[in-house]
Protein backbone atom coordinates (compact mmCIF):
# COMPACT_ATOMS: atom_id res chain seq x y z
CA UNK A 1 0.00 0.00 0.00
CA UNK A 2 1.31 3.46 -0.80
CA UNK A 3 1.78 6.30 1.90
CA UNK A 4 -1.27 8.22 1.80
CA UNK A 5 0.62 10.96 3.43
CA UNK A 6 4.00 13.13 1.74
CA UNK A 7 6.44 13.66 4.23
CA UNK A 8 5.57 17.01 4.78
CA UNK A 9 1.87 16.17 5.71
CA UNK A 10 3.32 13.42 8.20
CA UNK A 11 5.54 15.94 9.99
CA UNK A 12 3.19 17.89 10.48
CA UNK A 13 0.90 15.48 12.43
CA UNK A 14 3.83 14.42 14.14
CA UNK A 15 4.06 18.04 15.18
CA UNK A 16 0.79 17.87 16.28
CA UNK A 17 1.27 14.80 18.19
CA UNK A 18 4.45 16.11 19.99
CA UNK A 19 2.47 18.62 21.42
CA UNK A 20 0.27 17.81 23.79
CA UNK A 21 -2.14 20.70 25.61
CA UNK A 22 -3.45 20.52 29.33
CA UNK A 23 -7.51 21.34 29.54
CA UNK A 24 -10.49 20.83 31.84
CA UNK A 25 -12.26 19.03 29.20
CA UNK A 26 -13.12 15.77 29.19
CA UNK A 27 -11.12 13.54 26.97
CA UNK A 28 -11.25 9.92 25.98
CA UNK A 29 -8.03 8.33 26.88
CA UNK A 30 -8.62 5.56 23.71
CA UNK A 31 -9.59 8.71 21.07
CA UNK A 32 -6.31 10.45 22.76
CA UNK A 33 -4.47 7.26 20.77
CA UNK A 34 -5.89 8.48 17.50
CA UNK A 35 -6.01 12.29 17.83
CA UNK A 36 -4.56 13.50 14.51
CA UNK A 37 -3.26 9.87 12.98
CA UNK A 38 -3.93 9.24 9.40
CA UNK A 39 -5.43 5.88 9.24
CA UNK A 40 -4.70 4.47 5.80
CA UNK A 41 -7.89 3.01 3.86
CA UNK A 42 -7.67 1.72 -0.06
CA UNK A 43 -4.81 2.47 -1.80
CA UNK A 44 -4.00 6.10 -1.09
CA UNK A 45 -7.03 7.23 1.15
CA UNK A 46 -7.35 7.96 4.96
CA UNK A 47 -9.43 8.83 8.24
CA UNK A 48 -8.23 10.32 10.90
CA UNK A 49 -9.50 12.29 13.91
CA UNK A 50 -8.80 16.20 13.69
CA UNK A 51 -10.96 16.79 17.10
CA UNK A 52 -13.69 15.48 18.92
CA UNK A 53 -15.57 16.48 22.17
CA UNK A 54 -17.45 14.07 24.84
CA UNK A 55 -16.77 10.34 26.06
CA UNK A 56 -19.00 7.78 27.06
CA UNK A 57 -19.46 9.59 30.60
CA UNK A 58 -20.95 12.49 28.40
CA UNK A 59 -23.69 10.64 26.84
CA UNK A 60 -24.32 9.78 31.59
CA UNK A 61 -23.69 13.42 31.62
CA UNK A 62 -26.25 14.54 29.34
CA UNK A 63 -29.12 11.98 29.87
CA UNK A 64 -28.93 12.78 34.02
CA UNK A 65 -28.62 16.16 32.55
CA UNK A 66 -25.84 16.57 35.30
CA UNK A 67 -23.94 19.54 37.01
CA UNK A 68 -20.94 17.17 37.44
CA UNK A 69 -19.67 14.63 35.27
CA UNK A 70 -22.79 12.67 35.63
CA UNK A 71 -21.01 9.65 36.35
CA UNK A 72 -22.52 7.34 38.72
CA UNK A 73 -19.89 4.11 38.36
CA UNK A 74 -18.68 2.36 35.17
CA UNK A 75 -21.23 -0.24 35.40
CA UNK A 76 -23.71 2.37 35.95
CA UNK A 77 -23.03 4.17 33.09
CA UNK A 78 -22.59 1.18 30.76
CA UNK A 79 -26.39 0.29 31.99
CA UNK A 80 -27.68 3.64 31.12
CA UNK A 81 -25.83 3.94 27.93
CA UNK A 82 -27.42 0.50 26.91
CA UNK A 83 -30.73 1.33 28.18
CA UNK A 84 -30.92 4.70 26.05
CA UNK A 85 -29.63 2.52 22.93
CA UNK A 86 -32.40 -0.31 23.02
CA UNK A 87 -34.79 2.52 23.43
CA UNK A 88 -34.10 5.08 20.90
CA UNK A 89 -33.46 7.37 22.95
CA UNK A 90 -31.13 9.21 21.04
CA UNK A 91 -30.42 12.85 21.77
CA UNK A 92 -27.76 11.87 24.43
CA UNK A 93 -25.78 10.40 21.75
CA UNK A 94 -25.91 13.88 20.10
CA UNK A 95 -23.80 15.31 22.62
CA UNK A 96 -20.32 13.61 21.24
CA UNK A 97 -19.07 15.15 18.05
CA UNK A 98 -16.12 14.32 15.96
CA UNK A 99 -14.39 15.87 13.11
CA UNK A 100 -12.48 13.99 10.61
CA UNK A 101 -10.56 14.53 7.73
CA UNK A 102 -10.98 11.63 5.12
CA UNK A 103 -9.03 11.35 2.12
CA UNK A 104 -11.48 9.17 -0.36
CA UNK A 105 -12.63 8.61 -4.22
CA UNK A 106 -14.64 10.27 -5.77
CA UNK A 107 -17.33 7.67 -6.25
CA UNK A 108 -17.41 7.17 -2.36
CA UNK A 109 -17.74 10.83 -1.47
CA UNK A 110 -20.83 10.40 -3.64
CA UNK A 111 -22.09 8.07 -1.50
CA UNK A 112 -20.88 9.27 1.58
CA UNK A 113 -22.39 12.61 0.72
CA UNK A 114 -25.90 11.23 0.89
CA UNK A 115 -25.65 11.43 5.08
CA UNK A 116 -27.18 14.84 5.40
CA UNK A 117 -27.06 15.40 8.91
CA UNK A 118 -22.74 16.25 8.70
CA UNK A 119 -20.90 19.18 8.26
CA UNK A 120 -18.99 19.25 5.61
CA UNK A 121 -15.73 21.01 3.99
CA UNK A 122 -14.71 19.68 0.83
CA UNK A 123 -11.00 20.13 -0.64
CA UNK A 124 -11.37 22.75 -3.94
CA UNK A 125 -10.85 21.71 -7.65
CA UNK A 126 -11.80 25.09 -8.65
CA UNK A 127 -9.18 26.86 -6.30
CA UNK A 128 -6.64 23.93 -6.57
CA UNK A 129 -5.15 21.26 -8.61
CA UNK A 130 -6.15 17.72 -7.91
CA UNK A 131 -3.43 15.34 -6.99
CA UNK A 132 -2.31 12.31 -10.11
CA UNK A 133 -3.81 9.80 -7.18
CA UNK A 134 -6.70 7.41 -8.82
CA UNK A 135 -8.04 4.17 -6.78
CA UNK A 136 -7.20 1.22 -8.49
CA UNK A 137 -8.76 -2.26 -6.96
CA UNK A 138 -6.54 -4.43 -5.48
CA UNK A 139 -6.42 -7.63 -7.52
CA UNK A 140 -8.97 -9.36 -4.67
CA UNK A 141 -12.07 -6.47 -5.21
CA UNK A 142 -12.00 -6.66 -8.50
CA UNK A 143 -14.77 -8.56 -8.91
CA UNK A 144 -17.81 -9.36 -12.05
CA UNK A 145 -21.16 -8.04 -11.78
CA UNK A 146 -23.31 -10.41 -9.52
CA UNK A 147 -26.67 -11.69 -11.48
CA UNK A 148 -28.65 -12.07 -8.01
CA UNK A 149 -27.96 -8.66 -6.51
CA UNK A 150 -28.12 -5.16 -8.64
CA UNK A 151 -26.31 -3.50 -6.68
CA UNK A 152 -23.35 -5.99 -5.87
CA UNK A 153 -20.72 -7.94 -7.41
CA UNK A 154 -19.94 -11.25 -7.15
CA UNK A 155 -17.10 -13.93 -8.23
CA UNK A 156 -13.47 -11.90 -8.55
CA UNK A 157 -11.76 -11.68 -12.00
CA UNK A 158 -9.04 -13.92 -12.35
CA UNK A 159 -6.07 -13.74 -15.32
CA UNK A 160 -6.35 -11.96 -18.45
CA UNK A 161 -9.73 -10.54 -17.81
CA UNK A 162 -8.70 -9.28 -14.50
CA UNK A 163 -5.14 -7.64 -15.99
CA UNK A 164 -7.19 -6.46 -19.07
CA UNK A 165 -9.64 -4.46 -16.45
CA UNK A 166 -6.74 -3.09 -14.24
CA UNK A 167 -4.53 -1.76 -17.70
CA UNK A 168 -8.04 -0.13 -18.50
CA UNK A 169 -8.21 1.32 -15.40
CA UNK A 170 -4.88 2.83 -15.07
CA UNK A 171 -4.77 3.57 -18.49
CA UNK A 172 -7.60 5.97 -18.49
CA UNK A 173 -6.82 7.59 -15.61
CA UNK A 174 -3.04 8.28 -16.47
CA UNK A 175 -4.40 9.62 -19.83
CA UNK A 176 -6.98 11.39 -18.28
CA UNK A 177 -4.53 13.42 -16.06
CA UNK A 178 -2.38 14.09 -18.94
CA UNK A 179 -5.10 15.53 -20.63
CA UNK A 180 -6.31 17.40 -17.63
CA UNK A 181 -2.16 18.94 -16.73
CA UNK A 182 -2.75 19.97 -20.84
CA UNK A 183 -5.88 21.90 -20.38
CA UNK A 184 -3.98 23.83 -17.04
CA UNK A 185 -0.97 24.46 -18.59
CA UNK A 186 0.00 28.47 -19.84
CA UNK A 187 2.91 27.10 -21.38
CA UNK A 188 2.34 29.31 -24.38
CA UNK A 189 -1.16 29.52 -24.06
CA UNK A 190 -4.16 30.88 -21.54
CA UNK A 191 -4.96 27.28 -20.08
CA UNK A 192 -8.39 26.44 -18.62
CA UNK A 193 -9.59 27.35 -15.44
CA UNK A 194 -9.31 24.52 -13.24
CA UNK A 195 -13.32 24.21 -12.63
CA UNK A 196 -13.47 23.26 -16.00
CA UNK A 197 -10.64 21.24 -16.51
CA UNK A 198 -11.64 19.08 -13.82
CA UNK A 199 -14.87 17.85 -15.79
CA UNK A 200 -12.53 15.23 -17.61
CA UNK A 201 -11.15 13.75 -14.73
CA UNK A 202 -12.49 10.07 -14.01
CA UNK A 203 -14.69 9.19 -10.58
CA UNK A 204 -11.77 7.27 -8.73
CA UNK A 205 -9.63 10.22 -8.60
CA UNK A 206 -8.96 10.95 -4.62
CA UNK A 207 -10.97 13.99 -3.01
CA UNK A 208 -10.55 15.04 0.76
CA UNK A 209 -12.72 16.74 3.31
CA UNK A 210 -13.27 17.56 6.70
CA UNK A 211 -16.33 15.76 8.21
CA UNK A 212 -17.90 16.91 11.49
CA UNK A 213 -21.14 14.52 13.07
CA UNK A 214 -22.39 13.82 16.40
CA UNK A 215 -22.00 10.23 17.15
CA UNK A 216 -25.77 9.36 17.27
CA UNK A 217 -25.75 10.25 12.93
CA UNK A 218 -22.33 8.67 13.09
CA UNK A 219 -23.74 5.58 13.97
CA UNK A 220 -26.72 5.53 11.71
CA UNK A 221 -23.97 6.20 8.71
CA UNK A 222 -22.13 3.67 10.36
CA UNK A 223 -25.28 1.09 10.51
CA UNK A 224 -25.45 1.35 6.71
CA UNK A 225 -22.10 2.05 5.74
CA UNK A 226 -20.27 -0.72 7.64
CA UNK A 227 -22.70 -3.14 6.56
CA UNK A 228 -22.36 -6.32 3.96
CA UNK A 229 -25.03 -4.56 1.78
CA UNK A 230 -22.82 -1.52 1.24
CA UNK A 231 -20.38 -1.22 -1.26
CA UNK A 232 -16.75 -2.78 -0.10
CA UNK A 233 -15.11 1.28 -1.04
CA UNK A 234 -17.48 2.68 1.17
CA UNK A 235 -17.49 -0.14 3.99
CA UNK A 236 -13.65 0.13 4.09
CA UNK A 237 -13.62 3.76 5.51
CA UNK A 238 -16.77 2.51 7.95
CA UNK A 239 -14.48 -0.52 8.95
CA UNK A 240 -11.73 1.99 9.94
CA UNK A 241 -14.32 4.16 11.67
CA UNK A 242 -15.65 1.58 14.01
CA UNK A 243 -12.12 0.86 15.02
CA UNK A 244 -11.58 4.60 16.00
CA UNK A 245 -15.25 5.15 17.78
CA UNK A 246 -15.13 1.56 19.31
CA UNK A 247 -11.71 2.97 20.70
CA UNK A 248 -13.77 6.77 21.86
CA UNK A 249 -16.33 5.62 23.72
CA UNK A 250 -16.40 1.58 24.52
CA UNK A 251 -19.87 1.51 25.99
CA UNK A 252 -21.87 2.98 23.29
CA UNK A 253 -20.17 1.81 20.60
CA UNK A 254 -20.64 -1.55 22.43
CA UNK A 255 -24.26 -1.05 22.74
CA UNK A 256 -24.42 0.27 19.41
CA UNK A 257 -23.17 -3.37 17.94
CA UNK A 258 -25.48 -5.31 20.43
CA UNK A 259 -28.79 -3.37 19.13
CA UNK A 260 -28.20 -2.04 16.17
CA UNK A 261 -25.39 -3.66 14.05
CA UNK A 262 -25.30 -7.21 14.70
CA UNK A 263 -29.06 -6.78 15.71
CA UNK A 264 -32.16 -8.16 13.53
CA UNK A 265 -35.57 -6.36 13.07
CA UNK A 266 -38.48 -8.32 12.87
CA UNK A 267 -41.92 -7.39 10.89
CA UNK A 268 -45.06 -8.65 12.32
CA UNK A 269 -45.37 -10.97 9.40
CA UNK A 270 -41.67 -12.24 10.60
CA UNK A 271 -43.16 -12.43 14.32
CA UNK A 272 -46.06 -14.43 13.62
CA UNK A 273 -44.25 -16.86 11.05
CA UNK A 274 -41.61 -17.96 14.28
CA UNK A 275 -44.11 -18.30 16.31
CA UNK A 276 -46.05 -20.90 14.55
CA UNK A 277 -42.61 -22.79 13.66
CA UNK A 278 -41.97 -22.46 17.56
CA UNK A 279 -45.30 -24.26 18.11
CA UNK A 280 -44.20 -26.79 15.92
CA UNK A 281 -45.72 -26.10 12.61
CA UNK A 282 -44.22 -26.10 9.16
CA UNK A 283 -44.24 -22.89 7.63
CA UNK A 284 -43.74 -22.41 3.85
CA UNK A 285 -42.97 -19.24 1.83
CA UNK A 286 -46.49 -19.66 0.14
CA UNK A 287 -48.49 -19.64 4.11
CA UNK A 288 -46.07 -17.13 5.43
CA UNK A 289 -47.82 -13.99 3.97
CA UNK A 290 -44.00 -13.01 2.88
CA UNK A 291 -42.91 -12.20 -0.77
CA UNK A 292 -40.23 -14.12 -2.24
CA UNK A 293 -37.57 -11.87 -1.79
CA UNK A 294 -38.86 -11.04 1.90
CA UNK A 295 -38.84 -14.83 2.66
CA UNK A 296 -35.46 -15.50 0.66
CA UNK A 297 -34.04 -12.33 3.49
CA UNK A 298 -35.67 -14.40 6.38
CA UNK A 299 -34.33 -17.68 5.76
CA UNK A 300 -31.15 -16.10 5.25
CA UNK A 301 -31.07 -15.05 9.19
CA UNK A 302 -33.44 -18.22 10.56
CA UNK A 303 -33.11 -20.95 8.41
C1 LIG B 1 -26.96 -0.17 0.57
C2 LIG B 1 -27.42 1.19 0.12
C3 LIG B 1 -27.89 1.38 -1.16
C4 LIG B 1 -28.32 2.66 -1.59
N1 LIG B 1 -28.76 2.84 -2.88
C5 LIG B 1 -29.14 4.07 -3.30
C6 LIG B 1 -29.58 4.30 -4.64
O1 LIG B 1 -29.64 3.39 -5.45
N2 LIG B 1 -29.93 5.56 -5.01
C7 LIG B 1 -29.89 6.61 -4.14
O2 LIG B 1 -30.22 7.73 -4.52
N3 LIG B 1 -29.47 6.43 -2.85
C8 LIG B 1 -29.10 5.20 -2.42
N4 LIG B 1 -28.66 5.03 -1.11
C9 LIG B 1 -28.60 6.20 -0.23
C10 LIG B 1 -29.76 6.19 0.79
O3 LIG B 1 -31.01 6.24 0.14
C11 LIG B 1 -29.61 7.38 1.75
O4 LIG B 1 -29.68 8.58 1.01
C12 LIG B 1 -28.31 7.36 2.52
O5 LIG B 1 -28.07 6.09 3.06
C13 LIG B 1 -28.35 8.40 3.63
O6 LIG B 1 -29.25 7.96 4.60
P1 LIG B 1 -30.13 8.99 5.45
O7 LIG B 1 -30.92 9.89 4.57
O8 LIG B 1 -30.88 8.16 6.45
O9 LIG B 1 -28.96 9.80 6.24
P2 LIG B 1 -28.95 11.32 6.68
O10 LIG B 1 -29.03 12.22 5.51
O11 LIG B 1 -27.75 11.46 7.60
O12 LIG B 1 -30.23 11.50 7.51
C14 LIG B 1 -30.41 10.83 8.76
C15 LIG B 1 -31.89 10.85 9.08
O13 LIG B 1 -32.29 12.21 9.24
C16 LIG B 1 -33.56 12.42 8.67
N5 LIG B 1 -33.45 13.42 7.61
C17 LIG B 1 -32.30 14.01 7.16
N6 LIG B 1 -32.58 14.93 6.23
C18 LIG B 1 -33.92 14.92 6.07
C19 LIG B 1 -34.81 15.63 5.24
N7 LIG B 1 -34.40 16.58 4.41
N8 LIG B 1 -36.11 15.34 5.33
C20 LIG B 1 -36.56 14.41 6.17
N9 LIG B 1 -35.78 13.69 6.99
C21 LIG B 1 -34.47 13.94 6.95
C22 LIG B 1 -34.04 11.06 8.15
O14 LIG B 1 -34.77 10.42 9.16
C23 LIG B 1 -32.76 10.30 7.95
O15 LIG B 1 -32.89 8.90 8.03
C24 LIG B 1 -28.25 3.77 -0.68
C25 LIG B 1 -27.78 3.55 0.62
C26 LIG B 1 -27.37 2.30 1.03
C27 LIG B 1 -26.85 2.12 2.44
Amino acid sequence: MNTPVTPEQQAEIDNLRESPRQTLRVISEGMEQHLYTAHPVLDHGFVRVVDYMGDDAAICQAARVSYGRGTKSVQNDEGLIRYLMRHWHSTPFEMCEVKLHVKLPVFVARQWIRHRTANVNEYSARYSILDREFYIPAPENLAAQSSVNKQGRSEVLEGDEAARVLDLLRQDAMRSYDHYEDMLSQDGQQGLARELARMNLPANIYTQWYWKVDLHNLFHFLRLRADAHAQYEIRAYADALCDIVADWVPAAFGAFRDYRMDAVSLSAGAVSVLKRRLAGETVAQEDSGMSMREWREFQEIWG
